[in-house]
This record gives C-alpha cells, structure tokens and sequence, in this order.
C-alpha cells in the first residue's frame, strides 16, 4: 500500500485568499490510483513550518506532494524546506540554468538573477521538466527507516501542476496494482436519511463502498469497487450496484455524468419546453438552454407583463405573483403564450420578505401539477433550489 500525504504552501491558501483546488485534484487523482490519502495540510510561506510540515509528513508517509512554492521570490521556500528536512545543499543545476536562460532569451529578455534558484537542485532529487512555466518541479527518492519515500513538488498555477503531475510524477511512481470502478446514481424526491436507511447494510461494507451524498440535484449514492484489474472492479461493483439501483429506482433520474436539465429532455420524449420565470432570474432556464427541446422562456417580474402571460388580474389580485394559483396559470401560459407543448413556471421571492417562498407548476395536455417550496436561504440558494425544483416536477 502507498500512503499520502498532500501539502499546499501559500499564504495567500491559508488565509482563503484563494481555495486550494490543487489538493481536492490531487486527492481524486490519488484515490483514482488506489493510493492511499491520509492528510492534507495548508501551510503559509514560512520556512520553519513548511520545514516542520515536511519532516512530520516524511514519518508517516511513503509520498508527500508539496504543491506551491518554487517561484523564484524569497517566499518561495519548497525547495529550501526540501533540501533543509534532507540535510543536503542546492547546487545550480547547468542544464536546468541553461534551459532558463533559453527561456528568456526565447521571448528576448534576460534571465532575472532571482529566477536562479529555480534552476536548484539536490542530490536526491531529479528535475520534472515544466512545459507551461518557469518552475521545474522535483522528484526527490529518500529512504526513512530503510523504507523508500518520495517528495514530489510541484508548482502552485493549475495549469501547470496538472500537467506535471500527469506527465511526469505518475510514470515515475511505483504506483499499486488496482483499479477503481465508481458509478454515482443520482436521485430527486427522496432525502439522504431515508436513502441511508433503504442502504443501510450495503454502506458499511468497504468495498465495494457505497456512499451517500446530498447535492443540490438531490441525493447522490456512490459505488466504488477496487480490485487488481478493471474487469474484477466492475464484478466486485456489479451486485451491489444492481441492488441500489433497484431500491432506488422510483427516484433515480440518471447516473455519473447525466445531467437534470437532460433528463428532463428525456423525460419530455420529444414534446418542446416552455418556461416562464418570475423571480427566479433565469435560474431555470439556464439550466436548459443546452437542451434541444428547450423552446423558449420569459423571465419577469413585471406584473403587467406576467398578464399577457396568462397571469388573471384576478388571482394576481387576491393572491399574488408568489402563489399556487399564479404558478399553474403561468404554467400554462407557458403552453399557450410561448407555443410549447409542456410548460413550466417558476414564481418566487428570492429576497427581502418572505425570502424562499416559492411555487413550481407544470402543464401539460395530462395534467397540471404545482409544488410548493419554502425555504430560507441567500437569493442565489434560493433561485437555483427553485429551478432544480422546477427540473424535478418535470421529470415525472
Ligand atoms: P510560480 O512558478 O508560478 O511562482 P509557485 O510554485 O511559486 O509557482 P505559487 O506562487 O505558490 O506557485 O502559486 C502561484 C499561483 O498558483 C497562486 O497565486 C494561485 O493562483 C495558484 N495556486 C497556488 N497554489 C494553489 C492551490 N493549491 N490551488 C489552486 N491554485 C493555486
Ligand atoms: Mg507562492
């Protein structure tokens, strides 16, 4: 087994300046690969704790990932941590000066003297060529206690440590024998206690593993297996699977990459989609606009407007905008006015008074169906629960 430990240097990471999104990458990456997670730190510009970091990380794991840090400014301290926690001492690497210095020379300008350092190397660490900047990363072989361990730094841009990572850390790490099959069912209409409970004994076996997870599109269950080849996961996988799809099926509206607004599509079975929106703020409607069925939409709070609609003066009179019966004429007002063969309305109040209030309609030639939401929450939570809301009536 190969155990992890991820560390992202920055200031500007610890104090939530920016998210660290390096470390969420690598952790799936990880996972991906059947080695094994156990911490990631985020740790500040600072010799002694990055120091400190890596010395305590290095006892208890066979790889540690440092991401950030080997820019060339006197903040950039990865590779002095490094070389400090080893006992050893950077030397100028001349193939790595020179390719600095081609760099530069490339798009006409000097090499900085800081930009030195970026051409450092120790005695255990080996260069990772980086194609997009200025930064080589280090792969550094070290033995603790007679077993061997492995620093890799990377740099901090996205951009570029994915691609290092991809190219040039994963070829070089003796990396387990396993392979994970993972599908996620996706689930509307049921919440994630009472999903728990239709699971309960398949989620407390660990592999395969079944896990639960409330997302905004309603709740996800995941089934991972890992095994020595892809075909054992996916046998490993395959029963349990088969019976959380079976449990679930009233609810389930897709698996991994589906989509709400795609099922919905299908779901519509060729008919085209209207949708009227008030409140909402296109939420809705900008979930679907990449689907083929999704006709048109009109979005508007403006109650003169909403009555060309098919909104009556009278129910917006004795009942308001925000309300059941406005719901279902807008609903089909959708049909009527926008020329669609299923309509969909959305009337909420995302803000000030009464904030969460909220009313979802549908119509068809069938049927008109309205449900009614309230819950508190910022305008933006608010608006997106709305047209989720809105997606989920549709489905059925
Ligand atoms: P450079 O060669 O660009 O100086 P570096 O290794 O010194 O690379 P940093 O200075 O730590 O990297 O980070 C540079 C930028 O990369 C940050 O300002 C930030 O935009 C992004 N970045 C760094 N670390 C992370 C992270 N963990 N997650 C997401 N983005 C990051
Ligand atoms: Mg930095």
């Amino acid at each position: 087994m190969l155990l992890a430990e991820i560390i992202s240097v920055g200031t500007e990471l610890l104090f939530g300046e920016i998210v660290d999104s390096n470390a969420a990458y690598l952790a799936r990456e990880l996972g991906a690969r059947g080695v094994t997670l156990h911490r990631k730190t985020v740790l500040g510009d600072n010799l002694e704790r990055v120091s400190e970091g890596l010395r305590l990380a290095l006892s208890r794991a066979d790889l540690v990932i440092v991401g950030g840090g080997l820019g060339p400014t006197d903040d950039d301290l990865t590779r002095e941590a490094i070389a400090a926690v080893l006992g050893e001492t950077p030397q100028e690497d001349p193939a790595l000066i020179a390719w600095l210095e081609g760099l530069y020379s490339s798009r006409g300008r000097a090499m900085p003297q800081v930009n030195r350092k970026q051409a450092w190397l120790i005695p255990s660490a080996e260069a990772l060529p980086n194609p997009v900047g200025t930064a080589p990363g280090w792969f550094v072989r070290t033995r603790v206690g007679g077993k061997e361990r492995f620093i890799v730094a990377l740099p901090g841009p996205p951009r570029e440590m994915h691609r290092m990572w991809r190219d040039e850390v994963l070829p070089r790490l003796p990396l387990p024998d396993s392979a994970l099959h993972a599908v996620t069912v996706h689930t509307q209409g049921i919440g994630e206690s009472n999903v728990a409970e239709l699971l309960a004994e398949l989620t407390r076996a660990a592999n395969p593993s079944v896990a639960t997870y409330a997302r905004r599109t309603g709740v996800d269950v995941r089934v991972a297996a890992s095994a020595p080849t892809l075909e054992g996961a996916q046998a490993l996988a395959a029963p349990v699977l088969a019976t959380v799809r079976e449990r679930l099926a009233r609810w389930t509206w897709g698996e991994d990459g589906d989509t709400l607004a795609g099922a919905v599509t299908a779901a519509l079975r060729g008919r085209t989609l209207g949708v009227i929106e008030a409140g909402s703020g296109g939420a809705l409607s900008s979930l679907l606009a990449d689907e083929p069925g999704f006709l048109d939409a009109a979005v508007t709070v403006d109650h003169a407007r909403l009555i060309t609609l098919g909104l009556t003066p009278v129910t917006l009179r004795d009942h308001g905008v925000v309300s059941e019966p406005a719901a279902l004429e807008l609903a089909r007002g959708a049909r009527e006015h926008l020329g669609a063969a299923v309509g969909l309305a959305v009337v909420t109040t995302a803000k000030g008074e009464g904030a969460g209030r909220t009313f979802v309609a549908l119509s068809d030639p069938e049927r008109a169906e309205v449900r009614a939401l309230d819950w508190p929450g910022d305008a933006a939570q608010i608006r997106e629960r709305a047209a989720v809301a809105a997606l989920a009536l549709a489905l059925r």
